[in-house]
């Protein structure tokens, strides 16, 4: 039997350091919420692979569709042999997306793929080249995704160029000094110092930063958004490679505004757990690039829109988005009693609509200043106990939780009491 240890002795000699680990165990197997690992102990998983995988680890139906495909062919690439499910697929989230008008999506593999599309479509689309994102956001670590990422360190010191092109407005974290007010006057100074509007393509925003700790961008600012990119002549992005795929209780978290995206970008819980992307948009936006200018050779792989199409049944047939409510209800309970519990850390209450559910651990009780410390032995501690749990925030003070919407009652509950066991104070 292979040790945690001595595997990860291999990995610190073999793998950069550039690619971090939040746990020093190394996995054997996995199903629906449950993970194994090399050693035998079994975790309860709160992380989800980063919130791919909503449908859990291995979901049956989703294995077979994968089966399935295996046995026809496993690539062809779109572009040379094309093929029907990746057709099929752009169809259901052309009907799904919240779009106004008619809609067409191209596919692709990863998140920072997804973005960097949706903005070179934007700027086809324009022909402009600015680019104006949030402070805390997270849109991938590619060379331009990791510019548009709206933090410095750890995706930017030394990795990129200040490239001309990207500003970045302060995101108004409710309860925060940046109000929304404020956040739309800054993109008006932007206008006024730095680009003029009509050189701007596109705006991008997560409805709820991920990475940056579970942040909902208040209707007012989506509003605030669409009218400024309507004033303009912008393309307003919705980064949903986090938000997506019903983890807010709603297919996509832009269904709970009352405007709607021009271009959305998905990624993660869309596969199950295979590499899958996509960008969806008005039709007229998204014709804009000339053929040739947008794909990849693995973009749309066969395999992952073959688990796509199921991720789509599964959602229908277990009625996965009530589902997303009813655990979201579950944890916001417990986390808000153990907010409140004397002989716990001091945290906030819990935040986030559906299922995407966080808190922050601060340094005094009823106080918001952040304990980064104290997330990441509440998150080691867990590991220790058989619970997988991943910290965020741009303060690093923030817990999230992307249990699968499949899990069980008992697992979420499970999961729940070892959260409390780490919180002891
Ligand atoms: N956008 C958002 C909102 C994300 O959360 C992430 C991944 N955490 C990405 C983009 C990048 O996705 P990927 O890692 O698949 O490139």
């Amino acid at each position: 039997m292979a040790l945690n240890s001595e595997l990860m002795s291999r990995r610190q000699a073999a793998v950069v350091r550039g690619v971090g680990h939040a746990t020093p165990i190394f996995a054997e197997r996995a199903l629906n919420s449950e993970i194994w690992d090399v050693e035998g102990k079994r975790y309860i998983d709160f992380a989800g692979g980063i919130a791919v995988l909503n449908t859990g680890h291995r979901h049956p139906r989703i294995m077979q569709a994968v089966r399935d495909q295996l046995d026809r062919f496993t690539h062809t690439c779109f572009q040379v042999v094309p093929y029907d499910s990746y057709v099929e697929l752009a169809e259901r989230l052309n009907a799904l997306a919240p779009i106004n008008g008619p809609a067409k999506s191209i596919l692709l593999t990863t998140g920072a793929e997804a973005t960097e599309n949706a903005v070179k479509i934007a700027r086809a689309a324009t022909g402009r080249g600015g680019v104006i994102a949030f402070t805390g956001s997270f849109h991938g670590r590619t060379a331009f995704a990791s510019v548009m990422t709206g933090k410095v360190v750890p995706y930017k010191k030394g990795l990129v160029p200040a490239l001309p092109g990207v500003w970045h407005v302060p995101f108004p974290v409710i309860g925060s000094e940046v109000s929304v007010e404020d956040a739309l006057r800054y993109i008006g100074f932007i206008f006024k110092a730095d680009v003029d509007a009509s050189q701007v393509a596109a705006i991008i925003i997560e409805p709820i930063q991920g990475e940056g700790g579970f942040n909902q961008a208040p209707p007012e600012l989506m509003r605030g958004l669409r009218r400024i990119c309507d004033e303009n002549g912008i393309v307003l992005i919705a980064d949903e490679v986090q938000t997506g795929f019903g983890r807010t209780g709603k297919m996509f978290a832009m269904e709970h505004y009352d405007v709607q995206p021009d271009i959305i970008c998905v990624a993660k819980s869309l596969a199950g757990g295979f590499p899958l992307s996509g960008v969806i948009g008005r039709a007229a936006i998204m014709d804009a690039a000339e053929p040739g200018g947008l794909g990849g050779t693995y973009a749309g792989h066969p395999l992952a829109c073959a688990a796509a199409l199921a991720v789509l049944d599964v959602f229908e047939r277990e009625k996965l988005l009530e589902r997303a409510n009813a655990i979201g209800e579950r944890l916001r309970a417990t986390i808000n009693r153990f907010a409140e519990a004397n002989h716990l850390l001091p945290m906030s209450r819990a935040r986030g609509p559906g299922a995407m559910i966080a808190f922050d651990m601060v340094k005094h009780r009823g106080s918001s200043e952040p304990d980064a410390e104290a997330a990441k032995r509440v998150t080691e501690l867990a590991h220790r106990n058989g619970l997988i749990l991943l910290s965020c925030g741009t303060a690093a003070n923030t817990i999230r939780i992307l249990v699968p919407l499949t899990a069980s009652d008992q697992i979420v509950d499970e999961g729940l009491s070892i959260l409390e066991s780490c919180l002891v104070a």
